[in-house]
């Protein structure tokens, strides 16, 4: 075998466990199903337009996300999935060896895109109320900091405080993931996207949006930084099929969207009421899921596989244990959980 770069060879292929379920409430995705208006699209795209390459860097998309964000074309990127917009920045904005820092528990894919690029991590713990520890971040002195609001896993959100503080006094960029931010009920972080020099907040069709199967990221920053990674981001990252989608989903579809995102948010919270019955103790979720620590989480999940249903399951995780994490969707979905939840408790 030709040897790949040594410090690339120990990486793991990251593959969450993906034995098919007939529920599978794994991976945080819209369970209501698609937009009318992608299925539309999908419908009547002419097949003439699979054999040419789309047009480089989202042209449309950009301009239809810019429009909705209030800011130009050129202070928005788009991506294969925000997984590509995060990966691109981190190529543009570190040098191999030089340090990212986040606080955990945070996005699996983070530590993942790290090695992958070269990166050295630090990472900080998370406070006792899972609030940034703004002080602690900033001592990493790191180039590049990767903030997550609502987070995933834990669902939890930053404060307007700690985030105002860290923006302030960053050596560098400043990244803040808000995939999960149509299910949180306070204010996003995109103002500092529009005003900051070194914020970027990435946004995902992936999750409240019900696209995930096409791959569609994108994110806010200033033009200068947006410019810069285009660079690392390259032409075609988004099918033609895939741009189309996203941008009518965006223009007809935002109510679609929005009534999914409360349901999600409703029966999240009618599904923490029956696990604290169950003796358990969710975290407060700004997400569609919730984090239930639950010593032996490994376990009970396989059980609930071989009750045809998946959760996410996490070891160890800093601040929490083990811990499911359960993704909201259709009240039926949710209540055939919680039948192979208890089957497993036992
Ligand atoms: C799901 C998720 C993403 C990315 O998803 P894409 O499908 O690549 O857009 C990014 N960040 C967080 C925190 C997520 O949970």
């Amino acid at each position: 075998m030709i040897p790949s770069r040594a410090s690339f060879r120990d990486i793991p292929l990251y593959s969450p466990s993906k034995t098919p379920c007939r529920v599978d409430l794994g991976d945080n995705t819209n369970l209501f199903g698609v937009a009318p208006a992608a299925e539309r699209v999908l419908r009547e795209s002419a097949p003439a337009l699979l054999s040419r390459y789309p047009r480089g860097y989202a042209p449309d998309l950009r301009g239809a996300l810019a429009a909705r964000v209030g800011v130009a074309p050129e202070a928005v990127t788009t991506g294969c999935g925000s997984d590509d917009v995060l990966d691109s920045a981190l190529r543009a904005f570190l040098e191999p060896g030089e340090v990212l820092a986040f606080h955990v528990p945070t996005f699996v894919m983070m530590p993942l895109f790290a090695r992958v690029n070269g990166l050295r991590v630090r990472q900080v713990p998370p406070r006792e109320d899972f609030d940034l520890d703004a002080e602690a971040l900033l001592a990493t002195e790191a180039k590049v900091l990767y903030l997550c609001s609502p987070n995933n896993p834990t669902g939890t959100v930053l404060s307007r405080a700690a985030v105002e503080r860290v923006v302030e006094r960053a050596p560098g960029l400043v990244i803040i993931d808000e995939a999960y931010a149509d299910f949180a009920r306070g204010p996003d972080f995109m103002d500092l996207a529009r005003t900051r020099p070194n914020v970027l907040v990435t946004r995902t069709f992936s999750k409240a949006w019900g696209l995930a199967g096409m791959r569609v990221g994108w994110g806010v920053g200033a033009p200068a930084l947006v410019a810069e990674l285009e660079k690392a981001r390259g032409p075609y990252k988004l099918t033609t099929l895939a741009e189309a989608m996203a941008v009518a989903v965006l223009e007809e579809g935002s109510d679609w969207v929005a009534a999914r995102a409360a349901l999600a948010v409703e029966n999240r919270e009618r599904l923490r009421a029956e696990l604290v019955a169950l003796g358990l103790s969710p975290l407060p979720s700004e997400g569609n899921f919730l984090l239930v620590p639950l010593p032996g989480a490994v376990q009970v999940a396989e059980r609930m596989r071989e009750r045809d249903v998946n959760v996410r399951a996490f070891q160890a995780l800093p601040g929490v244990g083990d811990a499911l994490r359960i993704g909201s969707g259709p009240w039926p979905l949710l209540e055939t959980a919680l039948v192979a939840l208890r089957e497993s408790l036992r």
